[in-house]
């Protein structure tokens, strides 16, 4: 083979695109992941928050080189400030806490850190690298491969692979290219806005806070972040306020139950960014081709969390590309490509679709005060420790 063929070429290194690469790499396959920017995971746009179960799930090693906080449970808000607690280190005392022999539930996670740490775990188990390296578009040939257009610094190349894989996150082209339906909802796309502050508590909890006046058609959050730092932030549907999200962001700080616990706080960071609170899509193959991730709207409509179902849908899209090879596949037809997508239902999607019709019949309920309840009860229902959800 020469250096420009390879089994399978990712464009991506976020957590799925790493995922795919890692696994392909260890078990034989040549990779080749390229991601656009010169420094992984930056800007950081996202507040990482990861549960214990999705690192461990795909072998990731729990390491102090990118983890910030442990997390030992949540608290629910509604609008007016009465929680919903769900303390691990209360209700499974001799499981979950700080103390040496027990674990915590998750964590937060720095995004830049943890983006680079998977790379470099995919790099060690033998994928080739390449930052400042944009995929610009993917043919597939008349030999059953594809050849993919890359721009590497100011070089154009191209690539012949397998299969491409496009794990090139919310605004992904790779699906677009392909002629898929990837179209999103102004209606369910959350802006979103954080504060890295410091001087205020935190308790070890991921704290949620629902309700219209806060955060219409999203809620708004405390995650602590370590160092004494936390991030405050929110997520709002933009057809359901004529307001910013940082005007929200603004008046939950001043004028929320929170206002005396914030009002000492200073900011030190402001990051931001899209949220696809939508269903999975409807299709995610193609020749040649398959989506991971947020490219797939592989993240969870009722949370807005996409760390894990990327990390797990990773692993899903490798081991299935993996069989696909063993079994000495040499076509990669969309009808070939289709058992990832059947593999990825049958192991996720089918909660993900339920947890997203969930979240479309709280936001249709026209009455706000009915809408805030019901949401406030779904999320305290969904973070249950017996909630069908909780592996997601
Ligand atoms: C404000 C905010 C807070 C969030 N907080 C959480 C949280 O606490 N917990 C949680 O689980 N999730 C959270 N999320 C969601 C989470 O960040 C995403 O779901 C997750 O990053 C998806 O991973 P991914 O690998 O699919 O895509 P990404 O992490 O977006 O990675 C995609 C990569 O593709 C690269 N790329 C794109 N196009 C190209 C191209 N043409 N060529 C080469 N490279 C390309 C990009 O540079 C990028 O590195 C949050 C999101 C936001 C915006």
């Amino acid at each position: 083979m020469t250096p420009l063929e390879y089994d399978l070429l990712i464009v991506g290194s976020g957590p799925a695109g790493a995922t795919v690469a890692r696994y392909a790499a260890e078990a034989g396959l040549s990779v080749l992941l390229v991601d656009k920017k010169q420094e992984l995971g930056a800007p950081i746009q996202c507040s990482g928050a990861v549960s214990r179960h999705a690192l461990e799930e795909v072998n990731l090693p729990l390491d102090e080189e990118y983890i910030l906080e442990p997390i030992y449970g949540f608290a629910i808000y509604n609008q007016v400030g009465e929680a919903t607690k769900i303390d691990y280190r209360k209700l499974k005392e001799d499981e979950y806490g700080p103390e040496p022999g027990k674990k915590p539930l998750g964590y937060v996670v720095d995004r830049r850190r943890f983006d680079r740490y998977c790379m470099t775990q995919a790099e060690r188990a033998g994928v080739d690298t390449w930052l400042k390296t944009e995929a610009k578009g993917y043919a597939p040939l008349p030999d059953g491969r594809c050849v993919v257009q890359l721009k590497r610094y100011n070089e154009e190349i191209a690539v012949t692979c397998k299969v491409l894989v496009g794990a090139d996150g919310l605004m992904s082209q790779v699906g677009k290219w392909a002629g898929l339906q990837t179209h999103i909802k102004i209606t369910e796309l959350a802006g979103c806005l954080q504060f890295i502050v410091d001087n205020v508590e935190t308790e070890g909890l991921l704290e949620i806070i629902t309700g219209h006046e806060w955060a219409p058609g999203g809620y708004a959050w405390v995650f602590p972040k370590g160092h004494g730092y936390a991030e405050i932030g929110l997520g709002v549907i933009p057809t359901m306020t004529k307001q910013s999200a940082q005007w929200h962001l603004d008046k939950f700080i001043k004028q929320s139950f929170f206002k005396d616990r914030f009002a000492n706080s200073r900011i030190l960071e402001v990051q931001g960014g899209g949220v696809p609170l939508a269903a999975p899509l409807r299709t995610q193959y193609a020749d040649n081709m398959i989506l991971v991730g947020d490219a797939a709207r592989h993240v969870n409509p009722i949370t807005g969390g996409g760390i894990h179902t990327a990390l797990n849908g990773g692993k899903i899209a490798a081991r299935f590309l993996i069989d696909h090879l063993a079994k000495g596949g040499n076509s990669f037809t969309a009808a070939d490509m289709k058992g990832y997508q059947d593999a990825w239902l049958e192991a996720l999607g089918d909660k993900m679709w339920k947890l997203y019709r969930k979240k479309t019949a709280v936001f249709h309920h026209e009455d706000i005060p009915t809408r805030d309840a019901y949401l406030y009860e779904t999320m305290s229902d969904y973070f249950d420790p017996n909630s069908e959800y909780k592996k997601i």
